[in-house]
């Protein structure tokens, strides 16, 4: 019996290095974690390709996949709709493979009560100042769009105590280190352990030699 792959959800306030952290993490060991690709009616920012970063799709396009349910869980944030495809992510949680979902608050409260196991980890900025620093120095949205999203940081950091971990990103290769340390500690749980080691725990706990 192969260990399930787990669920982990991350959030933060946009800006607070989420998209950063788990690209860097993915360097780690891809073979065994995945970041599931959203979809979203957003334009792409330069640089980013269409399945790689977002299933970038119209407006028609997502209702359309809505009313099909191919959506665990989907939500309008800053004007924009994003959704995560829900047979993507039980095909691979199925391979044994974690993934990890970027998806904001409301996103989270819905994929939680469908699958309750699911690990919430979020992301907290040191500063309002910083946050604000970082949403300027990635210079990839507009004053007005940054505008809007320090105006809504303050309701999405409201909401860090609904998850299992927090990080603060203060020093990036610290933050790094504490997300490395979630996803390791998550593998040593007891019931993953249990599915993992199988037939090693039988052959131990078997009464002749
Ligand atoms: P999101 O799209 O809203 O999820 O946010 P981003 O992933 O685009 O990152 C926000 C900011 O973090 C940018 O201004 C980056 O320059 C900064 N940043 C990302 N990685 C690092 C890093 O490794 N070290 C430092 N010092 N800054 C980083
Ligand atoms: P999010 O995905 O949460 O919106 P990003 O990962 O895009 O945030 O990070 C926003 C910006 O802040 C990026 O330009 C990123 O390079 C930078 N950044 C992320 N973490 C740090 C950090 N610990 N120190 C300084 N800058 C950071
Ligand atoms: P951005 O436009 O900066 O890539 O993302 C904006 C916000 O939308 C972030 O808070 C991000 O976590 C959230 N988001 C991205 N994909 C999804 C998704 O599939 N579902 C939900 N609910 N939120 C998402």
């Amino acid at each position: 019996m192969s260990a399930q792959g787990t669920l982990f959800i991350i959030s933060a306030p946009s800006g607070a290095g989420k998209s950063s952290l788990l690209s860097a993490l993915m360097q780690d060991r891809p073979k065994d974690m995945q970041i599931s690709v959203s979809h979203t009616t957003r334009a792409p920012r330069p640089g980013e390709e269409d399945g790689v970063h977002y299933h970038f799709v119209g407006q028609s396009e997502f209702k359309a996949l809505i009313e099909k349910e191919q959506f665990v869980e989907w939500a309008e944030v800053f004007g924009n709709y994003y959704g995560t495809s829900q047979t993507v992510i039980e095909d691979t949680l199925n391979k044994g493979i974690d993934v990890f979902l970027d998806i904001d608050w409301q996103g989270a409260q819905q994929v939680k009560k469908l699958m309750p196991n699911a690990i919430g980890v979020f992301v907290l900025p040191p500063s309002k100042a910083e946050l604000e620093r970082r949403l300027t120095g990635r210079g990839q949205d507009s004053a007005e769009i940054i505008a809007g999203r320090m105006a809504q940081a303050v309701s999405e950091i409201s909401h860090y105590n609904e998850y299992d971990y927090v990080i603060v990103n203060d020093d990036f290769d610290t933050a790094l280190a504490d997300l490395r340390g979630i996803v390791r500690a998550q593998r040593l749980t007891l019931t993953s352990q249990t599915h993992r080691h199988d037939g090693m725990l039988k052959g131990l706990l078997a009464e002749s030699l």
